[in-house]
């Protein structure tokens, strides 16, 4: 509770979220959809995949990396929700951890973080 961010600020940090949040939607939904179509491209045609191939090889590489471009994307999703759910309750900006307010620079770079550098870094 040592700093209240002015309403103009997080206001602008809503905005940024929000942008990231519809950013982070399309990109979930395109890697689902691209997804499909290679379920459906599969299940078309009368053989899976060998992995033994080239060409299954670098399927299920491609499907690899874009599962975990869609985990990435959905964490940060979840982080850019959480966000604005902090903005409505009053305690965004505050660290999670030690309660001490997050340095604005760390808010301005990513505005999803909940913790400070050092609990940030300490977690790991
Ligand atoms: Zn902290």
């Amino acid at each position: 509770m040592a700093r209240e961010l002015a309403a103009s600020t997080l206001e602008r940090y809503r905005k940024r979220l929000e942008e990231e949040r519809e950013r982070l939607t399309e990109v979930i939904t395109e890697i689902e959809e691209e997804r499909e179509e290679v379920r459906l491209s599969e299940t078309s045609s009368d053989r899976s995949p060998d992995p033994n191939t080239a060409e299954g090889g670098s399927l299920a590489f491609e499907l690899e990396k874009e599962l975990s471009l869609a985990e990435n994307a959905r964490d940060l999703l979840a982080k850019a929700e959480e966000a604005l759910i902090r903005i409505d309750d009053g305690t965004y900006g505050d660290c999670d951890a030690c309660g001490e307010p997050i340095p604005v620079a760390r808010l301005d770079a990513l505005p999803y973080a909940k913790q400070c550098v050092e609990c940030a870094a300490s977690r790991r």
